[in-house]
């Protein structure tokens, strides 16, 4: 509206400058143009009356007056010019003002009073005007233009500087009048042509780019309105949408309730991991159409990764938000095909409703997604959210604040649990494994708050933390002697960390620590997920010389191709199956071919989970490079972590009984 605004204030503001533009300049050359006409038909003027009639002047004559024979001989010649018009009449004067010649015989020979013209055309000088004398005498016929060009010229015979006498030439003023008008008219016509075209193209011109600039414009709102994979709604949209529902049925009243349902795809990661992520993104998009189709013009918005919300605006209660919920599960299960093959999806959607679970949009989804939470743990598909778990927030919310301020009280610290190289039987490093020393409960292992931390954004200063204790620790032991590498765990927030290697360096560099003073641990799952970023940091990492290990391998489908083109050192076999290969022959097996494949893409195999002699006699057998776990030792505080050391720096005999308790 303001823009078409803009373009009519631009066709008005335009065209009146070009009028007016236009108006001054058919003035001034309609001026010109007259005045040439007039200059002209003078010239003609002076020009006949001296080719017909001065010719046939002398000096004499001038002064004395035509002899009857030459009056008749002027008379004659100028006959046909009198009789076509080409000339109204003719006087000429000499030096004295009397009249020599005129077409009118009852004036020759008097003398009349010089006027202006007459004065300046016996100086020496043409001049003319328009006079009204002819029309004078004729008023009564106003139609018809009876108006003279009069014009003075002097009469030079003998070439001498001063005239000798002067021409007094009428001649009709109607044809120069006419000539003047067609070519002012002329000069009107192309004028206003021209302008209009100009006027016309400048706003083609600037309504084009208005329109351009809209579409434009439209097309920015869509993108910063919408998800682009899906064409659905994207979060701040959705979040505005339920704004918007929730004050319209504030102000409406009545009994009809505002719902939000979230939902997501039951271990979704899998999907991409296992059928790819192109078949993921196609997934995403079929379920985006799907379930706009299944709410029947209620807003639907994907709020990121597989997680989906639709805005009910007016719905009557708990049952039809469920209802439909519910429905909406089996938009999920509506099976995909992936060549021909057909893939079902569950899914776990979270309700909430205005006004029973809050009153804002921030609240609605925040309860919806703690009823998610809910549906997914119990398994149940569809949960509504209900008071009674708000207190488990409050626990988790209570939680994370104690979090943040842990990690700026100290209360965070590392245990340590060493790894035994096999083929040397000597310790080769150790494991730095968070421990929270919270104020009331005590001693917390990281399985009870990292989820949390992984959650809410507070990985990057608790790792960082952890690097700093690490970094601490290790400069201690190096300073008695004692020169491990210390593995640290990374997760997945620390791969989107592109500041990190800068900070590792830093921290090396001012604990003056060597650049293999840490392993950096990333599980395999966490690698293959986000693989691009992952190649990043992690690649940076390994610039800056750390050692770097996938962790938790055999659970996260890695392709060998990435593992290689990644350059990692040492991979850690996935401590379930060395916790089952004692009694399991598939987890046996398992281990036996990762730690092949292992050694044929040349890194390292560790086995964690080593909990008795006989898993150790296995993997000594297997051929398996390096072990940790409880048959050699828990993770200990770093204190601890250095007297165990000490005890155990002799090489450890080949037929070892229970590690610890033995030496
Ligand atoms: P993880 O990296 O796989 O660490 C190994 C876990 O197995 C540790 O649990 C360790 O105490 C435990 N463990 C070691 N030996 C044995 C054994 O013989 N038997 C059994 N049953 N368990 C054994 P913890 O310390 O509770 O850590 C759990 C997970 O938390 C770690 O798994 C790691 O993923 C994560 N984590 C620990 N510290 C950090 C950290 O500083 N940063 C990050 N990002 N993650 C950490
Ligand atoms: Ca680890
Ligand atoms: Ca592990």
């Amino acid at each position: 509206m303001r823009r078409l605004g803009l373009v009519s204030r631009f066709a008005v503001l335009s065209a009146l400058v070009i009028g007016v533009l236009g108006f001054a300049l058919a003035r001034i050359i309609g001026t010109e143009v007259t005045n040439r006409n007039l200059a002209s038909a003078r010239q003609t003027a002076v020009i006949v009356s001296r080719v017909v009639v001065q010719s046939r002047l002398t000096p004499d004559q001038l002064t004395h007056g035509l002899s009857p024979t030459a009056i008749a001989e002027v008379n004659r010649s100028l006959q046909p010019l009198l009789a076509d018009g080409a000339l109204a009449r003719i006087k000429i004067w000499n030096t004295d003002a009397r009249v020599v010649y005129s077409d009118d015989a009852s004036i020759n020979g008097r003398r009349f009073p010089s006027d202006d013209g007459l004065a300046d055309a016996l100086e020496g000088e043409t001049s003319s005007e328009v006079s009204d004398l002819a029309g004078a005498e004729n008023t009564q016929d106003r139609s018809s233009d009876d108006r003279l060009l009069e014009v003075y010229t002097p009469i030079r015979l003998s070439g001498d500087a001063k005239p000798e006498g002067a021409f007094e030439i009428y001649v009709p003023y109607a044809p120069i009048a006419s000539g003047i008008h067609h070519d002012v008219l002329q000069v009107w016509v192309v004028l206003v042509a021209g302008l209009a075209l100009l006027w016309l193209a400048l706003s083609r011109i600037v309504l084009g780019a208005s329109r351009r600039l809209r579409t434009q414009m439209q097309r920015n709102e869509y993108q910063t309105s919408h998800d682009s994979l899906t064409d659905l709604l994207n979060r701040p949209r959705f979040d505005e949408r339920a704004t918007i529902a929730l004050r319209d049925a504030d102000a409406r009243g009545g009994t009809a309730h505002v719902a939000v349902l979230l939902m997501d795809v039951n271990r979704f990661r899998d999907v991409n991991e296992v059928l790819g992520h192109t078949f993921g993104d196609v997934v995403l998009q079929e379920l985006g159409r799907r379930l706009t189709d299944a709410v029947g013009g209620a807003p639907v918005a994907r709020l990121g990764g597989d997680e989906f919300a639709v805005l009910l605006t007016e719905v009557s209660g708990a049952a039809a938000a469920c209802e439909l919920a519910t429905r909406l599960l089996g938009v999920f299960r509506e099976p995909f095909t992936l060549d021909s093959l057909p893939v079902e999806l569950e899914a776990s959607i979270g309700v909430a409703m205005s006004p029973e679970h809050g009153t804002d949009a921030a609240a609605l989804l925040q309860r919806a997604d703690m009823a998610r939470y809910e549906a997914k743990r119990a398994h149940t598909g569809v949960e509504m959210f209900t008071v009674e778990r708000d207190g488990t927030s409050r626990n988790r919310l209570t939680m994370l604040g104690e979090l943040r301020r842990a990690i700026e009280n100290d209360e965070l610290l590392l245990y340590y649990q060493p790894q035994l190289d096999l083929r040397t039987g000597r310790v080769s490093g150790f494991e730095a494994l968070l421990r929270w020393d919270h104020p009331a409960r005590g001693v917390i292992t990281p399985g009870d708050f990292l989820p949390l931390a992984e959650h809410t954004g507070l990985m990057r200063p608790l790792t960082r933390r952890v690097l700093e204790l690490a970094a601490r620790q290790s400069r201690e032991w190096r300073a008695v002697g004692v020169r491990l590498p210390v593995s640290v765990n990374l997760s997945a927030a620390n791969l989107h960390d592109a500041d990190l290697p800068t900070f590792v360096s830093e921290l090396l560099r001012g604990e003056e620590l060597p650049a293999d003073a840490f392993t950096f641990e990333i599980t395999e799952s966490v690698i293959m997920h986000d693989s691009t970023r992952a190649t990043e940091v992690v690649g940076a990492l390994r610039n800056l010389g750390a050692r770097i290990s996938i962790d938790d391998f055999g659970t996260g489908y890695s392709s060998f191709a990435y593992l290689q083109q990644l350059s990692v050192d040492e991979i850690k076999v996935d401590m379930s199956f060395v916790l089952g290969m004692v009694d399991n022959a598939d987890d046996a097996t398992i281990v036996r071919t990762t730690i092949a494949l292992g050694h044929n893409l040349r890194l390292e195999v560790v086995a964690e989970g080593v909990e008795s002699s006989d898993a150790l006699a296995m993997l000594r057998e297997m051929g398996c490079d390096i072990v940790q776990g409880y048959w050699l030792s828990r993770p200990l505080p770093g204190r601890e972590a250095l007297e165990w050391f000490r005890r155990h720096a002799r090489p450890i005999p080949k037929a070892a009984g229970r590690f610890s308790s033995a030496q």
